[in-house]
């Protein structure tokens, strides 16, 4: 222990720059917060400058409304802002900052040198940490800071910094994070005097081409919904395009960055039964909401935000999401993606609110993707209408089509249908379906589809309390291990709300009276059995949905047709007309795709034709 020392306080640089600690980890959080000035101050041109990954230098200058002479020092003042001035207006803040602490955190921990010049003045003023007397100075209307040598004044945080390289990385993705979101903002960034990105100002589709690649570009899917106070927009990836490696995932609220886990497990969520092994989802999601109905002010760097009904946005996005997803078809006929996005994005909410012509604005069309699945099989229409979907009943096949076959001919069908997934022609290696369309070649895989088709209705009847299960002719008998006896005790309720009527007729045996009937012909024991497995491993009685739909689509594949069953022409039509007919039918439950495509064009060229 040392000695006794009176109580003092602070002096106030050592304030500012315990404050620092907060908000000021590195290079790229003084370029965040540099930038996000600039953008408060209505710039419509930033361009940053960096020496040694911003460690020696980093320069913002920027074309807004400036700061006037008498402003300058109260600009490096803690806790002094134009941004705010009463707590009604931090309720519903909607700039990028309000604090007032930035630039004073950041005086203190480096050398700092502020110009600025307003449209009223005929030259520039500058201020620096250690003169806060306004000179005179060159300059043209806006702020230029320039921030050197941050944390040689504290040794102990100059440590924890790394190589120029990887602060530098830190910096651009900080500045990718901003442009995405401000499209409207001219962004110029040169490092150690080389111009390494230049981002005019653009529509937002091509904004995030230059950050983000063409790929993303055409490998997303188009995201855009409203209600009333709250609207989701911006892309995600579709499932057959996502990797395993680490994706970029963006998302904003208000136009503010964000890393909320609510909404990023929403997210995940949503593509939870579309997404092979342990890909990633890639996205770039806009969330509005009213600013009243959001508090901003959790964390210092502003990255967490706390929603008033957080229930509510999280099912928001989540059903946005997820009808998003549901709607997309692969398609590797997709050779031209770009004509969605085309549109300005707003920065705050209050903006949507003011472009409240929103919609407007928009093509007619928006998801390109959508038209594009709509065009590769124009004209589409099923004049065989509601009859043909009753009379198939996927999981049994042959004895539910005879109805359709008697309209048919030939390769089974009447060959001036356009369907949509086409006219079945042929099984392949007792796996695939070969189908002709109108455009091309379809090949399908049997199995992964009609698991999807099944698992889907599975859902919905589960969803619509209405899964009816059929009694089996001879109940299958079980043995099962000591503490699955408790598992099944546990779970009969629920099992029975899943269709599998089950009880116990000895210590360890069970007696499998019905299943759902859905589920037609399958191996009911070898489903039992994982249908267990599942629930040891969720270990918990009360089941939520998204394990729910984990035993759903356990038993959607148990219950669907194996590889190596021979179909008839007629069961495969009927199989490719519930495709058609089923929500997220181009994948199956574990995310590989059900189909592939090949337009005509594409087997002329194999071929060499016409050229
Ligand atoms: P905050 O952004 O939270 O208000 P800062 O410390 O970042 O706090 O900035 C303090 C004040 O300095 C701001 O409120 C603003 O009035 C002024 N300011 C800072 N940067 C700029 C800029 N680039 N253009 C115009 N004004 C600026
Ligand atoms: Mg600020």
């Amino acid at each position: 222990m040392s000695a006794y020392r009176p109580i003092q306080t602070l002096n106030p640089t050592l304030v500012n720059q315990i404050a620092a600690g907060e908000v000021i980890e590195r290079p790229a959080s003084v370029l965040k917060e540099l930038i996000e000035n600039s953008i408060d101050a209505q710039a419509s041109q930033i361009d940053i400058r960096l020496d040694g990954g911003g460690i020696r230098r980093i320069s913002v200058t920027d074309n807004g409304h400036g700061i006037s002479k008498e402003d300058l020092p109260l600009a490096l003042k803690t806790h002094a802002t134009s941004k705010i001035c009463s707590l009604e207006e931090l309720e519903q803040v909607d700039s990028m900052g309000f604090r007032g602490e930035a630039l004073a955190s950041i005086a203190s921990v480096s050398y700092l040198h502020l110009s600025s010049r307003t449209e009223n003045s005929k030259h520039a003023w500058a201020i620096t940490a250690s003169n806060q007397a306004p000179e005179p100075a060159h300059g043209s209307v806006g702020t230029r800071i320039e921030v050197r040598a941050l944390f040689d004044k504290v040794p102990a945080r100059r440590k924890f910094l790394r190589t120029e390289r990887t602060e530098y990385g830190h910096c651009l993705q900080t500045l990718r994070r901003i442009a995405l979101a401000y499209p409207n903002i001219h962004f110029r960034l040169t490092h150690n005097d080389r111009i390494t990105a230049n981002w005019p100002v653009n529509e937002f589709h091509q904004r995030v081409r230059d950050v983000l690649g063409e790929d993303f570009i055409q490998q997303c899917a188009l995201v855009d919904n409203e209600h009333e106070n709250i609207k989701l927009f911006g892309c995600i990836i579709r499932p057959e395009f996502a990797s395993t490696k680490k994706s970029p995932q963006y998302l904003y609220v208000n136009g503010r960055f964000v890393r909320d886990y609510r909404l990023q497990h929403a997210i995940r969520q949503a593509y939870s039964d579309v997404l092979h092994g342990d890909r990633q989802p890639t996205f770039l999601l806009f969330l509005y909401i009213d600013p009243k109905e959001v508090d901003v002010n959790v964390h210092p760097a502003k990255h967490e935000v706390r929603f008033r009904n957080d229930g509510a946005v999280y099912r928001f996005v989540l059903d946005t999401l997820s009808s998003t997803l549901a709607k997309q078809q692969p398609n590797t006929y997709s050779s031209n993606a770009d004509t969605s996005l085309t549109k300005p994005i707003p920065t705050s909410y209050a903006k949507t609110q003011q472009q409240s012509a929103w919609r407007n604005h928009l093509p007619p069309q928006q998801t390109s993707f959508d038209q594009q699945w709509k065009k590769l099989y124009e004209p589409l229409e099923y004049n065989q209408q509601a009859p043909l979907k009753e009379q198939i009943n996927a999981p049994n096949l042959g004895a539910t089509t005879t109805g359709l076959a008697n309209q048919t001919t030939g390769t089974g069908l009447n060959q001036k249908e356009n369907f949509p997934l086409g006219i079945a022609i042929a099984q392949l290696h007792g796996i695939y379906i070969l189908s002709q369309t109108e455009k091309g070649l379809l090949l399908i895989d049997m199995h992964a589809a009609h698991e999807r088709i099944v698992y889907e209705r599975l859902k919905k009847s589960y969803e619509q309390e209405s899964l009816a299960s059929q009694e089996l002719l001879v109940p299958v008998v079980m043995q099962i291990e000591e503490k699955e006896v408790g598992l099944i005790e546990e779970h009969l309720d629920q099992l029975k709300a899943l269709g599998l009527k089950i009880s116990l007729s000895g210590p360890q045996l069970i007696n499998i009276r019905a299943i759902p009937a859905m589920l037609g012909q399958s191996d009911v024991e070898m489903m039992m059995r994982q249908v267990l497995k599942e629930l040891a491993d969720i270990g918990k009685v009360q089941l939520v949905q998204e394990q729910i739909h984990h035993i759903l689509a356990t038993m959607a594949c148990h219950g669907s047709i194996r590889a190596n069953r021979a179909l008839t022409i007629e069961e495969m039509n009927a199989l490719l007309r519930d495709m058609e007919q089923t929500e997220r039918a181009g994948l199956c439950n574990h995310g590989r795709p059900t189909w592939h495509f090949w337009h005509l064009n594409d087997l002329d060229k194999l071929f060499l034709r016409g050229q």
